[in-house]
């Protein structure tokens, strides 16, 4: 069984962006001239792959090549692992207080961003007489996770001695890789090239670096280095306002049918708190998909549909489970189909993103994509 309302993940159009994004490294390094080897990518499926599914979706991207994925906690890389997944897996998240299990357990890669969380898996290694890798993160001016950028010298030695704990990578994460204006992306950069020659300077010596999420992919290729941890360009959406020649295609296509069309009157009011009142003769349709569905209740009166290849607009309140549309003037029934993210014919105007959603509400199009609740069934298609 499977509700009318329902999320198509199409494994073979993430396999392609993943490739896309692999072949553009590998041209655009080439075409510089560059000695370097094209760099890795890290494939980042955290938030349940932002809401595709992360065990299909991990699979589907080892599969297509992926060496390296990366998750949220030690829970998702747990879950990754008991999908079936090989390939290295590196958790993001800060693990002081997480019970440490499931990194040796699962044998996920860690990240350490604080001297605290260093010991905690120094101590957890050693009480296994493990030798765990690790990856250092350095904050370069996001003030979230990391040892801070200019305090090396002094925050570090102690996590570098650590017998049972081998540095094998060192990455900073960027905070305003999608806005070309800001001068904090390059400072970032400056901080990281002086932070990774401090590491060096006192003894450490990881094989990869990394710093560039989708944005700093597309904006700045002196930020690839040796890995690149792209996210939502693997799921075939460009972070805006950036802009990309990348073939990329959207992976989740989000499709309902109508259940009920009804005509109202001119005057009366549609919904919770009636704020839809037309003021001619209308007809609605009633589609099963709600903010428990994640869909968000700002898209009353500022999202759209697409019903028999026509933008319609979504009136009055977004319920629990279920939306109004305004259908007036079109010939509709109850099986119709219902298009909220995807496609609905080959006009662009026959085509909704989640940027474009995320757009007309004022979020981000990542938020659009990890709230697909969970009541929403994952039907996976490889074409
Ligand atoms: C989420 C995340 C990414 C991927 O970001 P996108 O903008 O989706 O490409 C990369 N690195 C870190 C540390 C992240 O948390």
């Amino acid at each position: 069984m499977v509700r009318p309302t329902r999320a198509s993940i199409d494994l073979g159009a993430l396999q392609q962006n993943f490739r896309a994004i692999a072949d553009y490294l590998r041209r655009e390094q080439e075409a510089a001239g560059a000695s370097a080897r094209a760099p890795g990518i890290i494939a980042v499926v955290k938030a349940n792959a932002y809401g595709h599914g992360s065990a299909r979706v991990g699979l589907a991207l080892e599969a297509a090549g992926a060496k390296m994925l990366a998750c949220a906690d030690i829970e998702e890389g747990v879950a990754l692992r008991r999908a079936g997944v090989r390939a290295e897996i590196l958790v993001f998240g800060a693990l002081s207080v997480s019970d440490l299990a499931g990194v040796f357990e699962a044998e996920l890669t860690p990240t350490i961003s604080s001297p605290s969380a260093g010991r905690a898996l120094q101590q957890a290694a050693a009480a296994r007489g493990a030798r765990l890798r690790y990856h250092l993160k350095i904050d370069t001016g996001m003030n979230r996770l990391g040892f801070r950028h200019d305090n090396l010298r002094r925050t570090l030695p102690e996590l570098l001695a650590s017998p049972n704990l081998e540095l094998v990578g060192i990455y900073t994460h960027l905070g305003t890789a999608d806005a070309p204006e800001d001068p904090l992306f390059g400072e970032q950069r400056e901080r990281f090239v002086r932070a990774m020659a401090d590491v060096e300077g006192l003894g450490g010596r990881p094989q990869v670096r990394h710093a560039a999420n989708s944005a700093a992919l597309l904006r700045d290729s002196r930020l690839w280095l040796d890995l690149v941890r792209p996210g939502l360009l693997l799921y075939g959406i460009v972070p805006p306002p950036l802009a990309t020649t990348l073939a990329l295609q959207p992976v989740m296509t989000l499709t309902s049918r109508i259940v009920a069309v009804k005509g109202v009157r001119a005057g009366e009011r549609v919904g919770y708190g009636g704020r839809w009142v037309p003021s001619e003769p209308a007809k609605v349709a009633i589609v099963p998909a709600g903010y428990a569905d994640g869909l968000d209740a700002r898209l009353e009166g500022h999202g759209v549909v697409l019903v028999r290849g026509r933008r319609v607009p979504i009136v009055g309140s977004v319920c629990m489970d279920m939306l109004t549309i305004d259908v007036t003037g079109l010939a509709v029934e109850p099986g119709d189909e219902v298009v909220i993210l995807g496609t609905q014919g080959r006009e662009p105007m026959q085509r909704l993103d989640a940027r474009e959603m995320a757009a007309a509400i004022g979020t981000i199009p990542y938020e659009i994509l990890c709230r697909i609740g969970s009541r929403i069934e994952r039907v996976y298609t490889a074409e």
